[in-house]
């Protein structure tokens, strides 16, 4: 293959191909200082400048307010599933959750470990089709914070927005949604997202988090897992994840540049509408996903043949449209549709489901 395909893939996924060919210009010798950033130092002043960069500008993309600490881990979105209860459930013990797909089951089960989990509401028993509507009367009022998982990449749901949680820090996995949209900041306690969708290569997961949350690890708590930590430490208190670090901030730098959140958001609604509009007048394609919960970053549809998905899975690849199934656990396909796949991707993917539909009706 000469050519780079249209990867649909729910994460790691399609990254900007400017950011990429610079990645490539810079990677013998970064700026003229002689080293790849792989090579470099996480102490050099090089280095520093690299992360500090990336932090300033995810700042101003999300326009996070001052009392906010932007941290760059490691350990993917599921080690958050067990640092959130070690820092945050220190009061009262207790966490309500709100389970959507399985990655908030997953958060939630490993939540128990730590402490008292309710589980205030489960969209399960409709194979997590909608998120549940909920109130601030939802939520036990001596719960330490609720847990969302924003956007449900295995199932194409999302928030139309944040619950109201009053006084209970609100805690969101925004892993394939962090970016794609303007966000209030302010909303939440704690925001957290790996960055293998929207951001950059896997390896860094970004937390952001509201200052009084910070420093109320259990004592017992591993030394990695206390936000404080990483806090005092400009995230460098171990070797950070240099490489994935230095290409998420070319992927904040691309994004100012292109008019920030804002114009990705405009973007993002105008690929998805087309595809939705396109599966819900198909009489081969179907989306069963409720309307109002449905996702713009992961586009699932089945035809309701698993036999014909899998044919339409083969046969979009063999046009170089890559990653188009379901996830393991459900089939069917899913597109997911971060912001560096282009409009074009989107219209040839439509343009390929009306050929299918024409030769399998
Ligand atoms: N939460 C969500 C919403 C996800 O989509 C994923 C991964 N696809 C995870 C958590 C787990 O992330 P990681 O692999 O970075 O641990």
């Amino acid at each position: 293959m000469n050519q780079r395909a249209y990867n649909f893939s729910a994460g790691p996924s399609m990254l900007p191909v400017e950011v990429l060919e610079e990645a490539a210009k810079q990677m013998l010798n970064y700026r003229g200082c002689g080293e790849s950033v792989m090579e470099m130092s996480h102490r050099s002043k090089a280095f520093k400048e690299i992360l500090q960069g990336a932090r300033e500008n995810l700042k101003q993309l999300l326009n996070i307010p001052s009392n906010y600490q932007v941290l760059f881990l490691q350990g993917g979105a599921t080690l958050q599933f067990s640092m959130i209860p070690l820092n945050l459930m220190g009061k009262n013990g207790k966490a309500d959750y709100v389970v959507t797909g399985s990655w908030a089951k997953k958060a939630a089960k490993e939540a128990e470990k730590y402490g008292d989990i309710n589980i205030v509401a489960s969209s399960e028993e409709d194979n997590f089709t909608y998120i549940p509507r909920l109130k601030a009367e939802d939520f036990r009022k001596d719960a330490d914070y609720v847990h969302i998982t924003y956007n449900n990449t295995i199932y194409g749901t999302h928030y139309a927005q944040p619950p109201e949680t009053g006084d209970i820090p609100l805690v969101a996995d925004m892993s394939s949604c962090l970016l794609s949209e303007e966000i209030d900041v302010s909303r939440f306690g704690l925001i957290y997202a790996g960055a293998q969708k929207n951001i950059g290569p896997a390896g860094m997961t970004i937390v952001i988090i509201r200052e009084d949350l910070i420093g109320k690890a259990k004592k017992d708590s591993p030394v990695y897992l206390d936000y404080q930590v990483h806090a005092d430490n400009d995230s460098s208190y171990n070797t950070p994840p240099c490489y994935s670090i230095y290409m998420a901030g070319e992927v904040f730098k691309h994004l100012l540049d292109r008019g920030g959140v804002s114009a990705m958001a405009q973007r993002n609604r105008q690929k998805a509408d087309l595809l939705y509009d396109f599966i819900d007048q198909s009489g081969l394609f179907n989306c069963p996903v409720d309307r109002e919960s449905r996702s713009q970053m992961n586009v699932v549809f089945v035809t309701g043949d698993e036999d014909l998905d899998k044919k339409f899975v083969e046969k979009a690849k063999e046009q170089a449209m890559h990653n188009l199934n379901g996830h393991r656990s459900i089939g069917g396909m899913r597109a997911s549709i971060y912001n560096a796949m282009p409009l074009e991707g989107v219209k040839k993917l439509i343009e390929m489901m009306k050929e299918f539909e024409g030769e399998n009706q």
